[in-house]
C-alpha cells in the first residue's frame, strides 16, 4: 500500500536503527481518517474470508484492530498481558517475548471469548521478529479457533518473522513491508 510507504517515509523516526516510531499516525496518536482507509485495504483482502472475530494484543493493536473490525462489522478480542482481578475464569496464555521493552510475559484471552466457532483475523501494528504473533496463533491453536490470516500495519521483513509465519501457511498481509532501516538512510521498502 503506496499510502503506509509514504506515511512511513514523511512521518516516522528512525530509532538505535531497528526502532520505527510512528507515535504521530499510527501509535499514541492515531490518524483515525488514515487508518480507516487501512481498515478498507484489510477488507479487500480479507473481506471475503467469513471473519468472525479480529484478535490483537494491548495495547498499541487495541485502537487499530477497532477500526479494522469497523466494515468486517465483528467483534475485537485483545489479549491481555496481565491477568486482571475481573478474568475470573480460565484462560488460554501463551508466552511473548516483547522486542521493544526487551522482557518476556505471559498474554492470555479468556476461554470463553474464542472457540472452534471463530474464524480470526489477527492485526497487529508492527511484524519484526514475529514474537507477537506466534502468541496469537498459539492463542488461537489452543481455542480451536481457525486463522484466516494477519493482517500488519508495518512489517520488518528484514527481522524474518514474517517469512517465517508465511513459511508454516498462515496469509500475512502487510500494508508497508521495510527491507531495511538505519538512522543514515532511512527507510528502504521491498
Ligand atoms: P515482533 O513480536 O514481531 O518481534 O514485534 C512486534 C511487536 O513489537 C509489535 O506488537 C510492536 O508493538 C513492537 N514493535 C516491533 N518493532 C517495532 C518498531 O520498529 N516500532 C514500534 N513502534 N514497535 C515495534
Amino acid at each position: 500500500m503506496k499510502l503506509m510507504e509514504e506515511r512511513v517515509r514523511r512521518d516516522g523516526l528512525i530509532e538505535n536503527g531497528d526502532v520505527l516510531k510512528v507515535g504521530t499516525f499510527l501509535n499514541q496518536t492515531i490518524d483515525v481518517p488514515f487508518i480507516c482507509e487501512c481498515a478498507e485495504e484489510f477488507y479487500r483482502l480479507f473481506g471475503n474470508e467469513g471473519v468472525t472475530k479480529i484478535l490483537t494484543i494491548e495495547a498499541s493493536g487495541i485502537g487499530l484492530a477497532c477500526l479494522t473490525a469497523v466494515p468486517f462489522g465483528v467483534p475485537v478480542l485483545f489479549a491481555k498481558k496481565s491477568r486482571s482481578s475481573n478474568m475470573a475464569g480460565g484462560v488460554y496464555t501463551a508466552p511473548v517475548y516483547s522486542f521493544t521493552h526487551g522482557t518476556q510475559h505471559e498474554i492470555m484471552v479468556p476461554d470463553t471469548m474464542l472457540g472452534p466457532g471463530d474464524r480470526v483475523l489477527l492485526i497487529d501494528d508492527f511484524l519484526a521478529k514475529g514474537e507477537a504473533l506466534h502468541g496469537l496463533l498459539t492463542l488461537c491453536e489452543k481455542a480451536g479457533a481457525s486463522v484466516v490470516g494477519a493482517g500488519i500495519f508495518i512489517e520488518k521483513q528484514y527481522q524474518g518473522g514474517g517469512d517465517e509465519i508465511r513459511a508454516m501457511g498462515i496469509r500475512v498481509e502487510s500494508l508497508a513491508k521495510i527491507k531495511s532501516m538505519s538512522v543514515e538512510d532511512g527507510v528502504e521498502f521491498c
